[in-house]
């Protein structure tokens, strides 16, 4: 049973029921336990209790999910669907996800630890949205109409044209950090596009996906065309990666686990899209609206407990406005209601584990020994959840572990600059990394100067995190390789093929 404190909100029957019972895995359409009979503890990040038991899969319950979606694949019926037929569908998911917004924003407060508030208002209804987006595209996969010159064969006439078909059977392995909404971001748009899929969850956050399988199952998506798992990366997560009859495999997660899903995806060299770390800058210029830039640069770090790969990391402040810029961010840190995440009024949860929980605390020692301040926070929040309050460290130089490595906490490094230059614009680029950044001034042209000089898939002027469907999302450097989201991502889902007809 799991217990919630008087100021969090009741759950709802069919969320303690769906918690109640160990969770089963959907393969080939049917609910399903791990073949080794072995599960795993899901925990309440708001209390460190166990909450639920999920199905820690192997490499035979791979296998099982990578046939059904194999057999799926090759013999239909999803793939073999009219367009229309699959953008409805797609599009019911979207429509049953926000009839099911309440349940699904507590399981995802609960296991994850957000704030019911942000579940209910960001994840989930961004989640439908992704559905809904992505069903349109379903019905728009048209190829080119192409004239080839063809020197060598002077005088003859050809019809040539491109398709653009489903890539195969596609590995999925999502993190913790936004659960359903990582789930909708792969799922849309391999479905839209009609591929056949197995997802692996996050293990610390798998009861949001679970329940979307449920949902997809209730749409109308046929059995074998959507296969998910729960289990550990090295269990079942590996063997996904390394399948040889999964033709594409796309991963969000660690910089780190990354490369070894490159690694692993070579004995078949399956097609490869990572969305992967980052440690994205945020510059105020001197002429910023402070009113705008103070609670958005704050809001850049601190939205999610600073667990986005997208998170404002490093602040570059204008030296004449940074007092002011670290003492605003400090009041806006210092304000923020901490607490667990089905309390309505909380505003930041804890941290999604104690392994985050100890990392991120490791950091801020690291930056400690090395001569940061912590200009607010800096240290772990009360209670037994895995707490970190918001912080803002200053006295940071650049080459500092904390400025270069990404934290994945509510830990922001505020450095200065004193003219708007070459030297702003390579320290803002100085990093591995090129997954996001931001800007806050009034001055167009600086604006415009520096959306084209940061190295960064996405550019933020003055506005931070704004992620909506039709937004292409992902990295330069080693942020990634590919898009989410946007048509761009449907180049990740779609091969190419080039017809060409001798008249
Ligand atoms: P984080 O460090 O933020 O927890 P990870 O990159 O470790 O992120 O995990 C993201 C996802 O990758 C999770 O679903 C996890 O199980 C999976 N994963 C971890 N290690 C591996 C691996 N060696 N191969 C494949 N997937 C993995």
């Amino acid at each position: 049973m799991c217990a919630v404190a008087a100021s969090e909100v009741a759950l709802d029957p069919s969320v303690k029921q769906f918690i109640d019972t160990p969770r089963k895995m959907l393969i080939g359409g049917q609910w399903v336990a791990s073949e080794s009979g072995e599960t795993f503890d899901v925990y309440n990040p708001s209390n460190d209790q166990v909450i639920a038991q999920a199905q820690s899969s192997g490499k035979s319950d791979v296998d099982k999910a990578v046939k059904a979606a194999r057999k799926a694949f090759d013999d239909g019926p999803w793939t073999k669907m009219a367009p229309a037929e699959r953008q409805r569908i797609v599009w019911k998911i979207g429509d049953l996800i926000m009839e099911h917004q309440e349940e699904l924003a507590q399981l995802e407060s609960l296991d994850n630890g957000k704030p019911i508030s942000i579940a209910r208002a960001a994840d989930i209804p961004l989640a439908a949205e992704m559905f809904r987006y992505m069903a349109g595209w379903a019905t728009k996969l048209n190829g080119e109409l192409i004239s080839p010159t063809v020197p060598y064969a002077p005088g003859a006439e050809w019809h040539a044209y491109t398709r653009r078909e489903a890539v195969g059977v596609c590995g999925q392995i999502i993190p913790w950090n936004f659960p359903l909404l990582m789930a909708a971001w792969k799922l849309a748009p391999a479905l839209a596009t009609g591929n056949t899929i197995v997802m692996k969850l996050a293990e610390e956050t798998p009861l949001s996906g679970l329940k979307l399988a449920e949902i997809m199952q209730e749409a109308g998506v046929p059995d074998g065309a959507v296969n998910v798992i729960t289990g550990f990366g090295e269990e079942a997560g590996a063997p996904l990666a390394a399948h040889p009859q999964v033709d594409k495999i796309a991963f969000t997660g660690s910089t780190e686990v990354g490369r070894l899903i490159v690694d692993a995806a070579k004995g078949n060299l399956k097609k490869v899209s990572l969305e992967l770390g980052g440690k994205s800058p945020n510059i105020i210029l001197e002429d910023a609206d402070l009113d705008k830039a103070i609670p958005g640069a704050a809001n850049a770090i601190f939205f999610n407990h600073g667990q986005c790969c997208a998170a404002g990391a490093r602040l570059f402040v204008h030296e004449r406005i940074y007092d002011q810029v670290v003492e605003g961010m400090a009041d806006f840190a210092r304000n923020i209601k901490l607490g667990p995440g089905l309390d309505p009024e909380t505003q930041m949860g804890p941290l999604v584990s104690r392994t985050q929980l100890e990392r991120v605390t490791g950091f801020l020692d690291s930056g400690k020994s090395q001569g940061a301040k912590a200009a607010v926070g800096g240290e772990r929040g009360e209670g037994d959840g895995y707490f970190v309050k918001p912080t803002v460290l200053t006295d940071v130089s650049d080459d500092m572990k904390v400025v270069q490595e990404e934290i994945f906490g509510p830990v922001v490094t505020a450095t200065k600059f004193s003219d708007f230059d070459e030297e702003l614009v390579k320290r803002a680029n100085d990093t591995v990394f090129g997954l996001a950044s931001g800007v806050w001034t009034q001055d167009i042209g600086k604006a415009h100067k520096l959306a084209n000089q940061l190295r960064a898939g996405t550019v933020w002027v003055n506005c931070y995190n704004i992620f909506d469907a039709a937004l292409p999302f992902g990295g330069f450097k080693q942020s990634g390789w590919g898009r989410e989201m946007g048509e761009q991502v449907l180049s990740n889902y779609l091969e190419t093929k080039t017809v060409t007809v001798s008249l």
